[in-house]
């Protein structure tokens, strides 16, 4: 057995479920790691919306170091302190009281999504079932969590597949009140659609989603994988809407890397999973719980909240004059530091090889869609951080117009 591993090694024992970049990360340090051949990269990814203390924060590796030396897992057959600690902090910090933790986005939609239903069937009865989710959203690649999803090419050829799903169009006030009746136990909304292009929630949809609600006696549930944990300027982009979810899942930026995702609910509705209804081997284990607590002292510092207002700007306006000067994209929306610009429309379904050129002049974006570029980077990002991940971009489009004028 050969010792080194290079990108060929990929195709040689991985499932081919990705198609991972030819560079091998080694190495982090803040907004910046290193492949296998020592070249750097400035990270306007984030790990997609992950990172949110960039790489080898001091905090978070305390916090691991530490716990590590203690106590690692325990089962649920025992509780354990970092674990509690967390669900105090995630109850203080947000409108929920309960918290069940578990690994990762998928889970903690799976767990909202089985709650919405036994929540439905024990207190209406089982025609209480339907969910109402919106195109082009995402919530995971679990069989229950795509289908919920808004993307139907993840879930074809997973058939059959869970019944009871409709999918409306996403910011349409009128089709979800059509839609709406006593069947319906859950509506499911991301407050900013991350997969799916950056696209915010109207306030007067989720005004809306709330009202309709409150009427038909279903469950509002927020997905805030993506969108919380500080990304958009407050620890959580509910908190911006004026509209109080019933349900709200978090994960991604919650461990800072470290896998960790939580459901979050009121006592009132925590109550349908009583003993013995759901579970996880390792979810709230102490190493985790562990680190999303340092995670939260930081991301919850006015340092923090000041930091993410202003690299957002410097971003926007930097993004914003980089897309008048070379035409390949549009200002950014979104907001705080999880952003999308469009692509102009003669790169429609292209934004992936901007992606690919910026990589190759060292700055590492994200899309959305085939349509958008994507900007999560860490909330601790420096202001030279983001002016070298600007320039590179900059290189990166003056490089593809003059691949295309060649052409
Ligand atoms: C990433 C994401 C998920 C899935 O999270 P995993 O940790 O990959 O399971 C779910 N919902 C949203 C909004 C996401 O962005």
């Amino acid at each position: 057995m050969s010792s080194t591993v290079t990108r060929q090694t990929f195709e040689e024992v991985m499932v081919p479920t990705y198609a991972p970049a030819e560079i091998i990360p080694v190495r982090g340090q803040g907004s910046r790691w290193w492949d296998q051949a020592g070249r750097d990269y400035i990270d306007f990814a984030g790990g997609i919306a992950v990172n949110v203390l960039g790489h080898a924060h001091p905090s978070l590796l305390k916090a691991l170091n530490e716990q590590a030396q203690k106590l690692w897992h325990v089962s649920n057959v025992m509780t354990n302190e970092p674990a509690l600690k967390l669900a105090r902090r995630l109850t203080e910090l947000t409108f929920a009281e309960k918290a069940f933790f578990c690994n990762s986005g998928a889970e903690a939609n799976e767990a909202a999504f089985k709650l919405a239903r036994r929540w439905g069937n024990t207190n209406f009865g089982p025609h209480k079932n339907t969910i109402i989710s919106f195109h082009n959203a995402f919530h995971g690649r679990t069989l229950f969590t795509v289908c919920v999803g808004g993307q139907p090419k993840y879930a074809q050829g997973f058939e059959p597949l869970p019944a009871g799903i409709r999918h409306l169009p996403f910011n349409d006030v009128a089709a979800l009140e059509a839609a709406m009746n006593d069947t319906v136990c859950a509506v499911v909304m991301e407050p900013i659609q991350g997969e799916g292009g950056v696209l915010p929630a109207t306030p007067e949809f989720a005004r809306a989603a709330r009202a309709l609600c409150d009427r038909h006696r279903a469950l509002l549930i927020f997905d805030e994988v993506q969108t919380g944990n500080g990304h958009t300027g407050t620890l959580y982009a509910y908190e911006q809407m004026g509209v109080t979810p019933d349900v709200m899942t978090t994960a991604k930026g919650l461990g800072g890397g470290f896998p960790i995702g939580a459901m979050l609910t009121t006592s009132e509705i925590a109550k349908t999973l009583q003993f013995g209804t759901h579970g996880s081997t390792f979810g709230g284990n102490p190493l985790a719980c562990a680190v999303a607590n340092a995670v939260l002292d930081e991301i919850t510092s006015p340092a923090i909240a000041a930091n993410v207002k202003a690299r957002s700007q410097q971003l926007k306006d930097g993004l914003a004059e980089l897309g008048r000067r070379h035409g390949f994209f549009e200002a950014p929306r979104g907001n705080g530091l999880l952003l999308g610009a469009p692509v102009v429309e003669g790169w429609k379904g292209r934004a992936r090889d901007i992606m690919a050129a910026a990589l190759k002049e060292g700055t590492w974006l994200l899309v959305a869609g085939p349509d958008t570029l994507r900007f999560a980077p860490a909330l601790n990002i420096s202001e030279a951080e983001v002016a070298d991940g600007l320039q590179r971009l900059d290189r990166a489009l003056a490089a593809l117009a003059t691949t295309l004028a060649a052409a």
